[in-house]
């Protein structure tokens, strides 16, 4: 498989590519891992060097004057810059907010684990319940001191 480069992927972003290109690296993103890495990287580096919206009918206005400036001489169908850019921008925070709930998920699971295990092996006291009898002591000592304010 061949590898998109960084500086590809900022164009990408900025939406400077030609449509068999951009196809080609729309394809690539679905099926490779380590390009998706590059990819959300250059969003967050592009979308640092764009213009700051500082309200929302400013942009309102560029997204207006973009289209009735291009009216009759680009189809319909075309996206403006900002939008797709702001589109780009949407998945990169959708992406971070999975990885971040995957990994919160991951703990739950970890400890559910420590807390069960111990119960279903009863008759041999183990390190990891002694750890876990520790965290509830803890875990109470803390709530009591919190009670206590
Ligand atoms: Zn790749």
């Amino acid at each position: 498989m061949t590898h998109i480069s960084y500086d590809e992927w900022k164009r990408y972003v900025k939406n400077e590519l030609n449509e068999t290109d951009l196809e080609r690296y729309d394809d690539h993103l679905y099926t490779c891992d380590q390009c998706l890495e590059l990819y959300l990287e250059a969003v967050n580096e592009v979308e640092t060097e764009l213009p700051v919206l500082s309200n929302e009918d400013e942009f309102t206005n560029l997204i207006m004057a973009q289209v009735s400036e291009s009216k009759g001489k680009i189809p319909v169908t075309k996206i403006p810059f900002y939008q797709k850019t702001l589109f780009h921008y949407a998945i990169a925070v959708a992406m971070t907010l999975l990885f971040t709930m995957s990994g919160v998920f991951q703990s739950i699971t970890t400890y559910v684990d420590a807390v069960e295990g111990p119960e279903l092996k009863e008759s041999t006291p183990s390190v990891t319940e002694e750890l876990v009898n520790k965290t509830f002591a803890w875990m109470d000592h803390m709530k009591n001191k919190g009670a206590g304010n």
